[in-house]
């Protein structure tokens, strides 16, 4: 069950709260977020709601059969709508755009994107500046400081910035230069890391993990909403199955019963998702009939010529016929 609990409640009704949900043999947990105050209780018993919606202090209780609960469509039949300001807001009818480079490469490589993005009314900027590589001797990012550049050069532009952090430690110190806080494919279940990024005030996608499952991804969201941060997107991005024509498997599946199943927008990677450069246009448009409430994707001015992942990035051509096919797409979406 999740009883949302109204600002003004007081401690000495919290607890009677609380006892009311031990006595049910329930499980109690507050949580705290940017938006509210919850009590979730977990536990098998029939009780009788009644009993605890008398109790002051109580905005409402849900019950919620799901496993996962705060991420749960179930007590939110609304969808989240993540705020990056300056009017940029992701989900319930807001559709994102996020493009740029697999890994940051430099100034040069940021302005060119920023122009490109601009040209296609893009307002998120994605890129690595920390890359989880499969080889040790691969391009591992630019760090902190080609963040630095990267945040100068987007804020002047008035461009919103995603990027991956993949350790605890390096959340202090992105904080102040990224507007959403990427968990990649590989990080997925990194509780720790899920757990810290619940407490800050920036906005976190998670990716779906590898070999991960579509209750594993809400399991994970389930971590951060509950250490305090609502503000979360999840991402499918490719799961690894025994086909080898492709990267990775893109499950399309996923998309509609993410969204049956949680609150939460829902992003679509088709660059990981296919790995091919020639299909993504194709993976990206059937995400966006199948929901998605944003596309994030790789490109490049010199897609052969990338740091990382060319094989899978667009050329400035390609992508601006995405983003006019996604457009036209988006606006007849009514049709399915
Ligand atoms: C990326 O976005 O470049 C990336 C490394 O993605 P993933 O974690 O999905 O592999
Ligand atoms: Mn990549």
């Amino acid at each position: 069950m999740i009883i949302q609990l109204e600002p003004s409640i007081t401690e000495a009704q919290k607890k009677k709260v609380y006892d009311q949900v031990k006595s049910y043999k329930y499980k109690g947990t507050f949580v705290k977020t940017q938006a509210g105050e919850y009590l979730v209780g977990i536990g098998k018993s029939k009780f009788d709601v009644r009993k605890i919606g008398h109790l002051e202090g109580i905005r409402d209780i849900h019950i919620v059969s799901d496993d996962y609960k705060l991420v749960s469509r179930k007590w939110k039949v609304n969808q989240t709508v993540v705020d990056l300001g300056d009017g940029v807001k992701i989900g319930g009818g807001h559709f994102a755009l996020m493009a740029g480079p697999c890994s940051i490469e430099g100034e040069e490589n940021i302005l060119k994107t920023i122009d490109h993005l601009k040209e296609n009314n893009i307002k998120i900027m994605r890129g690595g500046v920390y890359k989880p590589r499969s080889s040790p001797y691969s391009f591992r990012g630019l760090g902190i400081e080609g963040l630095k550049v990267w945040y100068r050069l987007a804020k002047k532009a008035g461009i919103k910035i995603i990027s991956e952090v993949m350790q605890v430690s390096q959340i202090e110190t992105m904080l102040e230069y990224v507007d959403i806080f990427q968990i990649g494919a590989r990080n997925t279940q990194n509780f720790n890391l899920l757990d810290e990024l619940g407490k800050v005030d920036k906005p976190v996608m998670i990716k779906r993990g590898i070999s991960g499952t579509i209750d594993e991804l809400l399991y994970s969201a389930e971590y951060i909403f509950s250490a305090g941060n609502e503000k979360i997107l999840l991402c499918e991005r490719g799961i690894r199955t025994y086909e080898r024509a492709a990267r990775n498997t893109f499950d399309i599946n996923a998309i509609p019963i993410l969204k049956e199943k949680t609150h939460l927008p829902v992003i679509a990677d088709p660059s990981h998702g296919v790995g091919i450069r020639d299909h993504v246009e194709a993976v990206a448009l059937a995400s966006v009939v199948a929901g998605a409430d944003g596309v994030i994707y790789e490109v490049h001015d010199k897609p052969e010529e990338a740091f990382s992942d060319g094989q899978q990035t667009l050329s400035f051509n390609e992508s601006s016929t995405l983003v006019r096919k996604t457009r036209m797409l988006l606006e007849t979406k009514s049709v399915y």
